[in-house]
């Protein structure tokens, strides 16, 4: 495939000429796809050298190989705290990468909605009572058709979102109802919102409203786009509604389980 840009050569007012470029597209892909390998691949390279480099901080900050002097207790509890921060950065670009190759399938099983949410609350508790933030959960009785793994994924990712930028005393409601063939969920806060310029962009890799988000609140500005990836991967969609400087609200949908017969394969024969 072929893209063609064409712009006209004015002189004296009068068109002389045309400059025609052609790009070729496939190489373009063939760019991308280099692009995302060597992205895994250094992304594995560092997180092994990181994972020892955490391991030998950790002990000497617990302070197990003996005392350390307070100046540097602060020192290598900064180190561990950003070594952390690394090792995340590092596990979502391998997720990110792995999720939207296809090369992590999703492992879909009949899925109930009501424990999801709950396990997902529980997975937060601890977050949430830091920040002093009540998580409220109401979800339908129903059963997904989906990975029970990247549902939490998705919903620890909101979840954590919305804690981390509401205020203290906030509360964080999710909600799961039943939506055609399918189950919305909601993930709503009453913490700073988004101005609305901002609302597609966020599901795009590393952008954030501030950008000292990712300094202040510990982020990565991958949470959202791998809750995208995993999202469509279920056939499902997801977006947000907020209004800045009262909350904002997320949602996404995942088709419900059903009895019926699963339609055969694509490749199954005919009868
Ligand atoms: P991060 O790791 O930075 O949280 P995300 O992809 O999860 O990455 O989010 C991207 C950005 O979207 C955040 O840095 C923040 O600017 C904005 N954002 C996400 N969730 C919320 C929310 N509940 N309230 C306000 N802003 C949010």
């Amino acid at each position: 495939a072929v893209a063609k840009l064409a712009s006209p050569i004015v002189e004296d007012e009068r068109v002389t000429g045309a400059v025609v470029s052609f790009r070729d597209i496939t190489e373009r892909r063939e760019v991308d796809r280099l692009k995302d390998e060597f992205t895994s691949v250094v992304s594995h390279e560092l997180r092994t050298p990181l994972t020892s480099i955490r391991g030998s901080l950790g002990l000497l900050a617990s302070g197990a190989l003996g005392a350390v002097p307070e100046k540097g207790q602060r020192m290598l509890d900064i180190a561990v705290s950003n070594t952390d921060r690394l090792v995340r950065l590092i596990n979502d670009i391998l997720d990110i990468e792995r999720i939207e190759s296809g090369k992590i399938a999703m492992e879909r099983q009949r899925t109930a909605v009501s424990k999801l949410a709950a396990q997902a609350r529980d997975a937060m508790e601890a977050m949430a009572a830091g920040a002093g933030v009540t998580v409220t959960v109401s979800a339908v009785e129903a059963d997904l058709w989906a990975d029970p793994d990247r549902m939490m994924q998705t919903l620890t990712n909101l979840l954590s979102n919305a804690i981390k930028f509401s205020d203290r005393d906030g509360v964080v409601e999710l909600v799961a109802r039943h939506h055609g063939g399918e189950v919305l969920f909601s993930v709503a806060d009453q913490g700073r919102g988004i101005p609305a310029d901002r609302l597609e962009a966020i599901f795009e890799r590393f952008q954030q409203v501030d950008s000292s988000d990712a300094r202040e609140k510990g982020g990565t500005g991958l949470g959202l786009p791998i809750c995208r990836s995993i999202v469509e991967q279920h056939g499902g969609r997801i977006w947000v509604e907020s209004t800045p400087g009262q909350g904002s609200t997320f949602f996404f949908t995942v088709p419900a389980y059903s009895a019926e017969p699963s339609p055969p394969a694509a490749d199954a024969p005919a009868v």
